[in-house]
């Protein structure tokens, strides 16, 4: 007879020890959670936006204060480096900040023109909490990716229940320990943990919408699920971000954002630099310098390492499948093309056809691809041809604008890679296989909320629409006010 397997333990991916033990939550149990969360959320309503942006600010506190020990749980269930752990928790103080902040600016009532047909009416619209979201995270930003569904939903008025990656559950863990710590009236934010399944019973548990951060093959998989119950969902996926660069461009800020937006969390990134698009007259210096600056990140574990392990190792095999297809068809590896048990050495691959793996499918490892174009109307073509469409970036001096606005992509950085991230009023989101719907921002806030349409009659129209009392005699006054307002031949 088999036991069923109740717990699950996260592992540190660079030396294997258990980090943690953590339940694995059955349908039942999520349901429970989600049940429990119904009660909170209508406590956590009534609080109204003062009352709910007192208590995460008190939350953005303690995460400050904590934050390092924080950072000790992510670089622990991740391997990332202690420094870049700090920095995506900065990063999510900041947006917990912008949205408690402005959520009632956001979401709280709005004048609306009424126009003239209903001149009489006061209209207003405001943004009502949808009750209970559940948000679905991955392991490669444990913190700042969940924050950005998480801190805004709750800035909202909705209460949360997470489902962190089987990868970093301690992190999970931890934010809802802390957050029950300043509230600890009602379980507002909740954690379960487990696998695919425990996710899955996440959706059907009826909550009022899923906000999913994780791969495009999973988030189909929500949807369908949410399909059965046609629960709402936010899917932020993958990516296949370019770079490109214009002949006018600063080379060394280029290469030096190349390499950081491609190797930096060993490019376990959404929005990670994969390929590189370069002016024909800049190719040779661009590539030598992004050689020279890839040579010296160095994957490890020790504390002066730039880049940890694969925190999956199963993403190993993949890595290794884009860099021998790119080779095995004329690409050559200028810098590391080495894949390990654990780590990848920062690689750079050029004359890659443009229909290898490498370039198509997302790598998620810190390799990208480097191609020369003839001009930057290539480039945009060449950056365009994805099925992606989450992030980029243009480094240019004359064109940096213009270029953005035609990468076909939810997110563009001009002259820097990824900043966009880390400025909380801006929307975060893609479109195509990066998914749909958006975190971050006022469009983030509304993502929580249900828009709420009120009319209030200031007075009783001489022309009223809304009443059998109308009679041809208004209808025939309303229609030559139409016919005045609209009728003209152009
Ligand atoms: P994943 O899709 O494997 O898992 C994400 C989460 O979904 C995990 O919590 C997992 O347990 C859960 N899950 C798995 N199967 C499920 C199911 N059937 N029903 C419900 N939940 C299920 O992704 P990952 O490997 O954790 O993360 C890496 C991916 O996330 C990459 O593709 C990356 O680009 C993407 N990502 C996107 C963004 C963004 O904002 N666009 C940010 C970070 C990561």
């Amino acid at each position: 007879m088999t036991t069923m397997q109740t717990k699950f333990d996260s592992l540190n991916p660079a030396t294997d020890e258990v980090v943690g033990s953590h339940p694995i939550h059955t349908a039942e149990e999520v349901q429970a959670a989600v049940e429990r969360a119904r009660t909170a959320a209508a406590w956590w309503a009534d609080l109204g936006f003062s009352g709910r942006a007192e208590r995460l600010q008190r939350w953005k506190g303690v995460l400050t204060r904590r934050a390092a020990q924080l950072a000790g749980v992510v670089h622990a269930e991740t391997g990332k480096p202690h420094a870049d752990a700090m920095l995506e928790i900065i990063l999510a103080i900041d947006h917990t900040d912008w949205a408690a902040k402005h959520a009632r600016k956001v979401l709280g009532p709005h004048r609306r023109s009424s126009g003239l047909l209903m001149a009489n009416q006061a209209s207003t619209v405001e943004y009502q909490p949808l009750g209970v979201v559940g948000v679905i995270g991955p392991w490669n930003y444990p913190v700042f990716t969940p924050m950005g569904s998480i801190a805004y939903a709750m800035a909202a008025g909705n209460a949360v229940v997470f489902k962190p990656s089987e990868y970093t559950p301690g992190v999970g863990r931890w934010l809802a320990d802390s957050f029950a710590e300043i509230v600890p009236e009602h379980p507002v934010l909740q954690v379960v943990t487990g696998y695919g399944e425990t996710g899955a019973a996440l959706c059907r548990a009826g909550v009022a919408k899923i906000a999913f951060t994780g791969s495009p093959g999973t988030g189909k998989k929500i949807m369908a699920a949410c399909a059965d119950t046609l629960t709402p969902v936010l899917i932020e996926a993958g990516g296949k971000d370019a770079l490109i660069v214009d002949a006018d461009a600063d080379l060394d800020l280029a290469a030096d954002g190349a390499v950081w937006g491609g190797f930096s969390n060993a490019g376990q990134t959404c929005t990670g630099i994969e390929r590189v698009y370069v002016h024909e007259q800049v190719y040779d210096e661009f590539v030598a310098k992004v050689v020279e600056k890839a040579k010296s990140v160095r994957p490890g574990f020790d504390a002066d390492a730039n880049i940890g392990p694969i925190t999956m190792p199963s993403q190993l095999d993949i890595i290794r499948r884009h860099i021998a297809d790119a080779v095995s068809r004329g690409g050559r590896a200028l810098v590391g093309g080495e894949v390990g048990d654990r780590y990848v050495q920062p690689t750079v691959l050029v004359d890659v056809p443009e229909d290898s793996s490498a370039v198509r499918e997302e790598t998620f490892g810190p390799t990208m691809t480097i191609a020369k174009v003839r001009d930057m109307d290539e480039a945009i073509a060449k950056a365009n041809d994805t099925t992606y469409g989450l992030g980029g970036s243009v480094f240019s001096k004359k064109r940096g604008m213009e270029l953005a606005r035609r990468l076909r992509s939810g997110m563009v950085a001009v002259n820097s890679v990824i900043s966009f991230a880390g400025v909380p009023s801006l929307p975060f989101g893609g479109s195509g296989d990066s998914g749909f719907g958006r975190i971050h921002g006022p469009e983030g806030l509304r993502e929580f909320g249900k828009p709420k349409a009120i009319t209030r009659q200031r007075f009783r129209a001489p022309l009223t629409l809304t009443s059998f009392a109308r009679g041809p005699k208004v209808d025939a006054q309303v229609a030559k006010l139409i016919t005045l307002l609209h009728g003209k031949r152009r």
